[in-house]
């Protein structure tokens, strides 16, 4: 009997160690990314972002973000932070778009092209635009998870020095080449 007791509790102790929670991350793209680009993406995405939260994953496809709704400027680049206020903020949201997008200033530098912004703590959306990546199927899942990661956690960038870790600060450089995971001690948030 004592023995029976104990393999109930090992079985209770097991399920509360490994029973995951599923998050749901909404993905809202803008009008310029279709859905069978979103689709593409999604597998490895899931996988990342599973891997660095150790919870499930589910998506939920928003509707579209319209460009009429975003500012332009210079005719060519997009305001980055008016794709998060238009955004689903309610949950977790990452918008996705092609367009070169910038924000007001940075590095003493007007409309300063980036790959990515969050806005954590105030917004619960991020934008990332595989505009200024070079190899786009390489490298777009690791600004989606670096955004997300900024976005969920309200996390800063890796305190690591572990160049393979994708929460590194960027530093004005669209460098993902040899990233490819969150170290444990961003996982931590340490
Ligand atoms: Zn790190
Ligand atoms: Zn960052």
């Amino acid at each position: 009997m004592r023995y029976f007791l104990f393999l109930i509790l090992v079985c209770i102790c097991n399920t509360f160690t490994y029973s995951k929670n599923t998050i749901v991350v909404n993905i809202q793209p803008s009008e310029d990314f279709n859905i069978k680009e979103v689709n593409n993406i999604l597998p490895k995405l899931k996988n990342s972002l599973e891997d660095c939260t150790s919870e499930n994953i589910e998506f939920k496809l928003l509707s579209s973000i319209k460009l009429k709704d975003i500012e332009k400027v210079n005719n060519s680049k997009y305001r980055a932070e008016d794709f998060i206020l238009k955004a689903n903020n309610k949950n977790i949201t990452i918008v996705l778009t092609h367009k070169d997008i910038c924000i007001k200033y940075c590095r003493g530098r007007k409309n300063w092209g980036i790959l990515g912004l969050a806005l954590a703590p105030k917004y619960k959306a991020c934008v990332v635009s595989d505009h200024r990546l070079k190899n786009k199927s390489r490298d777009y899942w690791k600004v989606i998870t670096h955004e997300f990661f900024h976005s969920y956690f309200k996390a800063k960038h890796c305190k690591n020095n572990d160049p393979s870790c994708i929460m590194q600060d960027a530093n004005g450089h669209a460098n993902f080449k040899n990233k490819f995971k969150v170290c444990q001690k961003c996982k931590n948030r340490k």
